[in-house]
């Protein structure tokens, strides 16, 4: 527990909020978003926001891929489960993700084959002990995943594994900021870069955000520390008026990036013309599509996919939400309709949704970094 106990300390907190408020201007109202649905989880967790000015406003954006994944997806993957013998094999934070016709965890309370997979490897496990059934992998996740799932269609290839797919709905992280960055209703100053996917892509892909943009950005880490030191990052950044891509998360993440897992990606699948985000609509080349050398284990070739597009309850303003342009608490269903025991919409569902972080740790169980001890919360 070194390095957590290290990155949660009280003393060092407060010494890095009060660096934070001596970098900021009170004539100034920042907006600096938080791209990782992992910072938005740990900054509710750990009550950041109390240790803020409040002129900084954390504005939560689209990195949970379990909230961005439109429902007609789901539908389409459900409906593979729909046919005999398929067993539909996903992580546990998709199992309550509301389809039209009821979430995975629903379909099967009414008879489907849905199982829970804590990697995709577990889920060639399942097709190698299962072969007289289809496993069909439901894969979801930015760059932080897609290396896992191309290692796993590389290896069922060079098993010859028959009875196995994977329906992939992965997607990459820079067109979704360029197109929070073309958004005419949002304004930010910088941006809290996500970790996770960082590890995998590298610090590079990011620097046409301060060239051409003119915004800073911080790599960030995922404890308490981690993200005021970025912020720390970003204020002396917009103080000096510079604008530059800075790795706060070194110990974790190389400026190149993994060129390994670039390279089992880059084999396995490619780029999408466009795909859709919930709350972002259509954006192109912003999702990966498994490669014709791959089509054997490509569930969208092997199956009958009906494409199903969905709306979102009229009343569901996940969207804004996703954009930012909403606090979670703003939305007409939170804590109404739509609560985590009964969500409406995804960011609801995931614990790195922005409406599930905030119901559970602000809505619900307030716990702050100034009343709280930081090593009981671990
Ligand atoms: S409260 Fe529910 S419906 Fe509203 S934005 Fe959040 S997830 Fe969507």
């Amino acid at each position: 527990m070194k390095f957590v106990d290290e990155f949660r300390n009280p003393e060092l907190i407060m010494k890095t909020a009060e660096e934070i408020r001596r970098l900021t201007d009170p004539q100034r109202h920042y907006r600096l978003m938080e791209v990782c649905g992992g910072h938005t989880h740990a900054i509710y967790r750990f009550g950041l926001k109390d240790v803020l000015p409040e002129n900084i406003d954390l504005i939560h954006g689209p990195g949970c891929p379990v909230c961005v994944l439109p429902m007609g997806r789901i539908d389409d993957g459900l409906s593979i489960v729909a046919q005999p013998n398929v067993i539909f094999a996903a992580f546990g934070d998709m199992m309550r993700v509301p389809g039209a016709h009821g979430s995975p965890l629903e379909h099967k309370a009414r008879g489907a084959d849905v199982r829970i997979v804590y990697s995709p490897t577990d889920a060639i496990k399942l097709a190698k002990a299962n072969p007289d059934k289809h496993v069909m992998f439901f894969a979801i996740g930015f760059e932080t995943t897609a290396p896992s799932t191309a290692l796993t269609l590389q290896r069922a290839r060079a098993e010859g594994l028959q009875n196995f797919s994977v329906f992939c709905n992965h997607v990459t992280i820079i067109p979704a900021i360029r197109a929070i960055l073309d958004s005419p209703d949002m304004r930010l100053d910088g941006f809290i870069g996500p970790g996770h996917c960082s590890t995998v892509i590298g610090c590079r892909p990011y620097e046409w955000i301060a060239s051409d943009e003119g915004k800073p950005i911080v790599v960030c880490g995922f404890e308490p520390l981690d993200l005021l030191q970025s912020i720390v990052m970003l204020l002396r950044q917009l103080k000096n008026g510079e604008a530059k891509v800075e790795n706060q998360y070194k110990r974790v993440v190389p400026w190149e990036g993994n060129r390994a897992a670039l390279k089992a990606m880059n084999e396995v699948f490619q780029l999408r013309p466009y795909f859709e985000w919930r709350g972002l609509g259509f954006i192109s080349q912003s999702a990966l599509r498994i490669r014709d050398s791959y089509a054997h284990w490509d569930a969208e070739r092997r199956f009958n996919i009906p494409g199903i597009r969905i709306t979102d309850p009229k009343a569901a303003q996940c969207g804004e939400v996703l954009k930012g342009v909403l606090k979670p608490a703003q939305c007409k269903l939170f804590a109404r309709e739509c609560t985590p025991e009964s969500p409406v919409g995804a960011l609801m569902v995931s614990s790195e949704g922005s409406c599930a972080a905030f119901y559970n740790y602000e809505h619900r169980k307030p716990v702050s970094i100034s009343n709280a001890n930081l090593a009981g919360v671990v």
